[in-house]
């Protein structure tokens, strides 16, 4: 097996957070990776470190100090203006070789599984990738990641032994975001930045936001599965009623009925509505991880023995076709709920 570059003779009792940000504004996973990592740092004993890199960001390292950080590395440099491969995964290799931190983790987004991935190879160690959840073995130290496998039928244990750092990647919406506490003190550390422009092959040449929709943000998320027959006018009809957003199972975006980035689950989106009304779901494992924290689900089968009924807090046995209009029309006499 191949030799990480450092391991725990020489590690630092730390985690590290990649503290991803765009145009100044974290991303959520990172502020909810810096209130789980805070929470196996007080465990340990241990100190909780952000990485930031970017340009004109010093003013985010105070956030993420009231988000839970003890220590803020911070790279504050012209050519970390955009996310790049070769500027970020060169400032977080030499800050990590220089501290070798025990354990890192990131944001299973776009950048953080790129910057991880790239890190993993050049630091010869290993990457637990969509982690499910995280905890530290008080005893030895040991970051123990859980990982759905084999197409989600078992949830495996992964500890990484002797390779250092420690690596995990987690989306987000898998750890509640913690609240900020504006009077936490911590330190900033302003890392030396050695980029020049010829290190970075990656040449920009436009940005384009999409509009698209957040589902790990709703409040109130109404699903439907391949039950609803691609239906997603009268799923509509259901969340604007009750102010929320529309998802989908797999099945209805793999057949283009509605879009990809409305999918809930493994691949989905994993989201922490407070209802999810559940129309035409079977209740597959995939599925079910993106509303397992959800505070109360509703679901609605024709089938009593559907698996979704082993998830939901209320059960409707019946036709979507049916249940549905007539619950669309009860809210809209409803007193309190807005008229769609
Ligand atoms: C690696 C991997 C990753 C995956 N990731 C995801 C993921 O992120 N998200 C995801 O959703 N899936 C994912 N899947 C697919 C997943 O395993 C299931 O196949 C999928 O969730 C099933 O979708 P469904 O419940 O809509 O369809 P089905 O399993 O076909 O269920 C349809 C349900 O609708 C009910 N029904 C039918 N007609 C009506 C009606 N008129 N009224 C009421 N009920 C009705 C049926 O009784 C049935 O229970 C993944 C699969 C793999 C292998």
């Amino acid at each position: 097996m191949v030799e990480s570059l450092y391991g725990i003779p020489v590690e630092r009792k730390a985690i590290w957070v990649f503290l991803e940000q765009c145009e100044g504004v974290f991303e959520g996973v990172s502020l909810e990776l810096l209130s789980k990592g805070r929470l196996m740092a007080d465990r340990m004993g241990w100190q909780l470190v952000g990485l930031l890199m970017g340009k004109g960001v010093k003013k985010l390292a105070q956030e993420a100090i009231a988000y839970g950080a003890d220590k803020v590395l911070l790279a504050d440099h012209p050519l970390l203006e955009n996310f790049t491969i070769d500027a970020f995964g060169h400032v977080a290799f030499q800050a990590i070789m220089e501290d070798k931190p025990s354990v890192f983790l990131s944001g299973a987004t776009p950048n953080g599984r790129d910057l991880a991935g790239r890190l993993a190879v050049r630091l010869r160690t290993g990457l637990n990738a969509d982690c499910t959840d995280l905890r530290m073995d008080l005893e030895t130290g040991v970051l123990v990641s859980e990982v759905s496998g084999f197409g989600g039928g078992v949830l495996a244990l992964i500890e990484m032994q002797k390779h250092r750092p420690q690596m995990a990647t987690v989306r987000t919406g898998v750890f509640p975001p913690g609240e900020p506490n504006v009077d936490r003190t911590g330190e900033v550390l302003q890392l030396t930045v050695d980029l020049t422009r010829e290190m970075i092959k990656t040449k920009l040449k436009e940005r384009v936001v999409g509009e698209g929709v957040d589902l790990t943000q709703a409040e109130i998320l109404v699903v439907g599965g391949r039950g609803v027959n691609g239906d997603y006018q009268m799923m509509r009809k259901l969340a604007d009623l009750l102010e929320g957003e529309v998802g989908a199972t797999r099945p209805p975006v793999d057949e283009g009925q509605i879009e990809r980035e409305r999918m809930v689950g493994q691949t989905g989106s994993v989201c922490r509505p407070k209802v999810a009304v559940v129309c035409g779901v079977s209740g597959a494992f995939h599925f079910v991880v993106g509303i397992q924290y959800a505070d109360t689900v509703i679901a609605i089968n024709s089938d009593p023995e559907a698996p979704i009924f082993d998830y939901a807090d209320y059960c409707i046995v019946g036709d979507v076709f049916d249940i549905l209009p007539a619950l669309i029309n009860a809210l809209k006499v409803a007193p309190g709920v807005k008229h769609a």
